[in-house]
């Protein structure tokens, strides 16, 4: 069943034009379909309606998806969200971890380090928020201008006609829209849609992992305990609440498809990824298996040649996915929705387009290009490797220097995350 929430201005102005103070016009409003209600796609509403845009999004969950690790806004990203003003309400939700404990496969404490010297964060400044808090900025700051289509989706597409994008969805009916604008995350249904299977886009980087929540009945407040082995990383992070963030990452050869859409198959990879291990895993593999809120998937990135075909472009995750290993997704997703929005304003889809890619994509390689081929820093997958990496750890807990992986900068010399200067867009 589809559930329609009606935007404010849409009952109020039956006539579909543009009435908001600062443009009072009797020019169409263009109207635009975004499928994925996570971060890209509330973020884009939000500003195409700043710009005048009808806006509609589609998403197949039935509610806002709350839940998720926390996640990280930082350096141009929190332009974003201070322009849409939500910083103040980010402010307050911000988790302020004090500790980061790293330990040897008996359990053993290799090193305790301030959070910031590996999360290249800046102390104070940067945001860090659990992802249902981050959705929930973001929804209650668009509901109202925006029409939300919760537990439906884009069942067909079709762009042929020339003037416009005539859409089917799966809960029955058919609209046709000037643009559409696929925010639905890495596995996006919308860019296989437009461009043919996800592989060809896929850059998997070695790992697969799973996060979920489970009783906090370690003791633990505001910090985070990490134990490694080569090739296996179990992670305790706990924010508050009665519950912690469950993750376990593991080395995996190739992604393994099949258990994309099989969360049995999913649950069966990581008990035998982490069959003989130590410390408190036995317990987290006992939560996994009751846990409904797993999230599984591979680690990997989305790199694709261009982001839009005729009047269908993708947003966030969708065309960019940068891994959490850079911890730059929801960044991307806030920085993408901006430009994306700000390049359409006052201009054809396809010069539109044709902006945001020119104006963003140097950002988004500059934050996709932290990660290597596969050899992230803090989860090595030899001996050698995960014995150099404490050994940094060690340096950091006695220097509280920044680590060097995450020092990484652009090529303007500004750290990556802050790469972008947020151009000002008429109606911004
Ligand atoms: C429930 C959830 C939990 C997450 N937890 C983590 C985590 O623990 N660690 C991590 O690194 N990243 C996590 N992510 C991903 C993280 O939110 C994104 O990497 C990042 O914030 C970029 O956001 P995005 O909006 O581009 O994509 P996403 O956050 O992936 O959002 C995509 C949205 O599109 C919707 N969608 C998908 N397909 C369709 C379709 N066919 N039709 C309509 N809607 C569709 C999804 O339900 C989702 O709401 C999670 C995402 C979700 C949805």
């Amino acid at each position: 069943m589809t559930r329609t929430v009606l935007p404010r201005d849409v009952t109020a102005t039956p006539t579909d034009v543009t009435t908001t103070p600062r443009d009072v016009t009797t020019t169409p409003r263009r109207k635009v379909l975004i499928s994925g209600a996570s971060i890209a796609g509330p973020a884009l509403a939000y500003w195409l309606a700043r710009h005048g845009f009808a806006v509609t999004v589609v998403e197949k969950a039935s509610a806002l998806r709350g839940g998720g690790y926390p996640i990280d806004v930082r350096g141009t990203a929190l332009e974003v969200v201070r322009r849409m003003g939500i910083l103040p309400q980010l402010r307050e939700a911000h988790i302020d971890l004090r500790r980061l404990t790293f330990l040897g496969a008996d359990g053993d404490e290799i090193a305790s380090i301030d959070p910031h010297t590996v999360t290249g964060g800046v102390a104070g400044h940067d945001i860090e928020v659990r992802r249902g808090d981050l959705t929930d900025a973001l929804y209650a700051a668009v509901r109202d201008d925006v029409e939300f289509m919760f537990d439906d989706s884009i069942d067909t597409l079709d762009q042929s006609s020339g003037h416009g994008v005539d859409v089917t969805f799966r809960g029955g009916g058919s609209r046709t829209f000037d643009m559409v604008i696929g925010a639905d995350g890495v596995h996006s249904r919308t860019r296989e849609f437009l461009f043919g299977p996800e592989e060809q886009f896929h850059r998997y980087l070695g790992y697969c992992f799973a996060g979920f929540t489970m009783r906090n009945t370690f003791g633990l407040f505001d910090e985070l305990m990490m134990w490694n082995t080569p090739g296996r990383a179990a992670a305790l992070y706990a924010v508050g609440g009665d519950d912690v963030h469950a993750f376990l990452n593991f080395a995996q050869p190739g992604p393994p498809y099949e258990a994309f859409r099989d969360p049995q198959a999913q649950r069966d990879l990581v008990t035998d990824a982490f069959a003989d291990a130590g410390w408190e895993v036995p317990g987290m593999l006992a939560a996994l298996h009751d846990a409904d809120d797993l999230f599984f998937d591979a680690v990997s990135q989305i790199r694709m040649p261009r982001w839009s075909s005729g009047r269908v472009a993708l947003v966030g995750d969708a065309a960019y996915a940068p891994s959490f290993l850079t911890g730059q997704g929801s960044s991307l997703a806030l920085v993408g929705a901006y430009m994306l929005a700000g390049s359409l304003a006052g201009r054809d889809h396809g010069a539109g387009f044709a902006a945001y890619e020119h104006s963003t994509r140097g950002f988004v390689t500059a934050n996709q290009d932290l990660v290597g081929k596969g050899d992230a820093a803090l989860f090595p997958t030899t001996a050698r490797a995960l014995e150099q990496r404490n050994a940094m750890l060690r340096r950091l807990s006695a220097e509280s220097a920044p680590s060097p992986a995450t020092a990484a900068s652009s090529a303007s010399g500004r750290p990556a995350h802050s790469a972008l200067t947020l151009p000002e867009f008429p109606g911004s």
